[in-house]
């Protein structure tokens, strides 16, 4: 197992003189990561480590609790709005036009990027911290969107790749505060599960097995990243990641998501409430994250169904974005917080309370 993953480190220093040391030549130490699937680069620099606060100022919960007032009035999901402003679909590609389940109600999105897009509506308090995205509402939004993928996968011709994905607040790209999930995709593959789907064949080529798999009998093996397991959703943090403070949740054996079923969804919930709790103890108040799937109905074993997470700015007046040339244009992540510490952070926030 040792030989078929790789944890790449690249080390090196930079040395100045440096004004806040009287004028002394200071040395500092970066460490560069890759990907062992992706060779994706992240950077650390151990002297950032407690200057995470510079970057990431703190969330400024009166603000949030203001703008989420101001909007409140308008919001489109709340209360029972989306029954009348919310569009449908012809009832061939789904019967009825829309889908609910519990809470979670399930529309196309008026202003489609792929052949498939539709929204969901989580839970039905328009403003929530992190702490208080409860595993019920987040599965009810699972099930939906899950029933959803295997309904438009028989009734739309050539729907092979759908991805379920959220935004949550401005910083991380929400449009409206109101917790809600988004099923994209089509018949093509998005850039970056295209790239993933062709690196795990190469691996199952090379070493005749599921890299994910491997990947977390390895983690379990290392122990540092591992932060636990919620029945069949195993979860550690990423060696390099590509995002700040990410965690993936990994089904290692669901292929694709015309595979999953109830308990699944019940513990992916579970397990992803406990790493929303955990943002909240560390400060954050957004995030980003995405389902993957292998295409659907091939029973791809090159590949494993998981949840990435990461965390984004947080809401504060006048805050910078976090992403600059380095990830935009260079294609490289910062590291504040090292996956080893973000683990011990998320097993004390009780990720892997139910599972182990
Ligand atoms: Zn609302």
């Amino acid at each position: 197992m040792k030989e078929k993953i790789r944890f790449e480190r690249h080390l090196g220093t930079s040395t100045f003189h440096n004004p806040m040391m009287g004028g002394a030549l200071d040395t500092q130490e970066i460490e560069v990561r890759r990907d062992p699937l992706t060779g994706a680069q992240s950077v650390f620099n151990p002297r950032l480590e407690d200057k995470v606060a510079v970057v990431f100022g703190p969330s400024d919960y009166a603000l949030i609790e203001r703008l989420a007032r101001e909007s409140e009035p308008r919001c489109f999901l709340c209360g029972d709005k989306w029954q009348h402003s919310t569009p449908s679909y012809p009832d061939d590609v789904l019967p009825g036009g829309r889908m609910q389940v519990g809470e979670a109600i399930l529309f196309p999105n008026l202003f489609p990027v792929s052949q498939v897009h539709a929204v969901i509506r989580v839970g039905t308090t328009h403003y929530l911290p992190l702490r208080d995205f409860e595993s019920r509402m987040l599965l009810e939004a699972f099930q939906v969107s899950v029933a959803f993928a295997k309904t438009v996968f028989r009734t739309l011709s050539g729907v092979q790749f759908l991805t379920i994905n959220g935004n949550y607040l401005g910083p991380a790209g929400a449009s409206i505060a109101h917790p809600h999930f988004q099923v994209l995709g089509g018949d093509l593959p998005f850039t970056y599960l295209e790239h993933v789907y062709g690196r795990c064949k190469e691996y199952f080529q090379r070493h005749g097995s599921c890299y994910w798999t491997d990947l977390v009998e390895r983690e379990r093996e290392i122990g540092e990243r591992f932060i636990g397991q919620t029945g069949p959703v195993a979860w550690i943090t990423t060696f390099s990641p590509q995002g700040t403070n990410e965690v993936l949740g990994i089904f290692t054996e669901r292929t694709d998501f015309l595979s999953m079923d109830e308990e699944d969804m019940r513990q992916l919930a579970e397990g992803f409430s406990s790493v929303l709790k955990g943002y909240d103890s560390m400060g954050m108040s957004t995030f980003n994250f995405a389902v993957y799937s292998g295409p659907l109905g091939a029973k791809d074993d090159t590949f494993r169904c998981y949840l990435r997470v990461i965390t984004r700015q947080n809401v504060y007046e006048n805050y910078r974005t976090d992403d600059s040339f380095i990830q935009k244009l260079l294609r490289n992540e910062m590291v504040l917080v090292r996956p080893e510490s973000l683990a011990l952070t998320m097993r004390e926030a009780g990720v892997s309370r139910k599972g182990l």
